[in-house]
């Protein structure tokens, strides 16, 4: 059920705030909410909850924003049990704040601890931690155009011990950051570097699992990418290297001539974007035949050779639905849709954003309000 008008709901009445001694003041807040750069920036505050083995999760709280006390012997610096989300929350024209699709991210973070071998926090505390803490950190939620409160829930192992099983103490956290465009520069096509050598994930690992080991894995071949002068790196399937799976923090999609859109079915080492699945629902809706397959690198070269291929977009919560317009590979270099941004792309794109910042009736009960 979402929330109706801006009454507290009895999941964010859990938490306990604390307001922080030093808040930042009105002008220097707006200074730094101007134009904000992705992730830079953060709210006065941030939502915890504690979990032991023994107790269960408990200490729900919103504090204030500052760093974390932890052992050096903490698990999660040593073997990297952590996973993590992502939303946002949206300023509406009547200056409400709501969110999209919380119910998905709450789940998938139970998914995602559960792979990871962490306990699984509630639904309604992760829907309780988010909404306690926007309403705390209302004023830093940006109302320009295509600006939003960007929030990063995550979890990690934090007992003091060295030897290698689950964590039997976990620390859940949420903190939010005021964003503009994902892309410095706005919605441009973004070059694409298709990674043969490395692979982000593979069957049985963690491909799944939005956890931070597996953008630790992507690191170097980004950074092979940015030497090859492209933006983002496309990972192929690990056990045979031929099919397209996603970006490392993207879910992938080719619009073909037909009208037909395809995108990479769910393997198992594909992260089920919550974007993605909007999409698919969206571009059915308006009337275009949806695909989830294998689709081979091969295939998305000859048709982008032949024109069969017209357009290819990524998609997640950050960067919304992002055009490329290029993608290179060892032997390939292709331009794609002129390396502009494609119709359905486009109208995609601007479908769900619509719904977002609640241009246009939100007639699949996606949004949730949270102020
Ligand atoms: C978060 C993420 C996505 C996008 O998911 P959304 O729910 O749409 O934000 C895609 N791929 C990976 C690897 C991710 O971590």
């Amino acid at each position: 059920m979402s929330t109706t008008a801006t009454d507290l709901s009895p999941a964010a009445a859990a938490f306990d705030v604390r307001p922080t001694d030093v808040p930042l003041a009105d002008a220097e807040r707006e200074a730094l909410m101007a134009s904000p750069t992705f992730g830079t920036v953060f709210t006065d505050h941030m939502a915890r909850v504690t979990w032991t083995a023994d107790a269960g999760w408990h200490d729900r709280r919103v504090e204030k924003h500052g760093p974390l006390l932890l052992s050096p012997a903490s698990a999660v610096l040593h073997y990297g049990q952590e996973v993590f989300e992502g939303l946002k929350g949206y300023r509406h024209a009547d200056g409400s704040v709501w969110t999209f699709r919380p119910q998905a991210n709450a789940a998938r973070f139970q998914a995602s601890a559960r792979r990871l071998a962490l306990p699984e926090l509630p639904v309604e505390d992760f829907l309780g931690s988010i909404e306690a803490l926007v309403r705390a950190d209302r004023a830093w939620v940006p109302s320009g155009e295509e600006t939003s409160l960007y929030l990063r829930p995550f979890m990690y192992a934090s007992e003091t011990f060295l030897g290698v099983r689950p964590s039997r103490e976990a620390e859940y956290v949420v903190i939010a950051s005021p964003v503009g465009p994902y892309f410095s520069g706005g919605v441009k096509p973004v070059s694409i570097w298709v990674a043969q050598d490395y692979h982000r994930a593979g069957p049985g690992g963690t491909g799944a699992a939005k956890c931070g080991g597996n953008y630790a894995a992507s690191l170097l071949p980004q950074q092979a990418a940015y030497a090859q002068g492209c933006e983002q790196v496309c990972f192929l399937d690990a056990a045979t290297n031929t099919f397209l799976e996603e970006l490392g923090g993207m879910n992938v999609f080719v619009v073909l001539a037909s009208g037909e859109v395809v995108t990479p079915g769910l393997n198992g080492s594909i992260l089920e974007g919550v974007t993605r699945s909007s999409i698919l629902t969206l571009l059915q809706e308006a009337g275009h035949a949806v695909t989830e397959r294998p689709v081979p690198l091969a295939e998305l070269l000859d048709g982008l050779a032949d024109g069969t291929v017209t357009e290819v977009f990524a998609c997640g919560t950050a960067a919304v639905v992002t055009p490329i317009g290029r993608l290179a590979g060892d032997g390939f270099d292709l331009t794609v849709a002129g390396g502009a941004t494609g119709a359905v792309t486009s109208a995609v794109r601007t479908r769900l954003t619509d719904i977002q910042y609640g241009r246009t009736p939100d007639s699949h009960g996606w949004m949730h309000r949270l102020v």
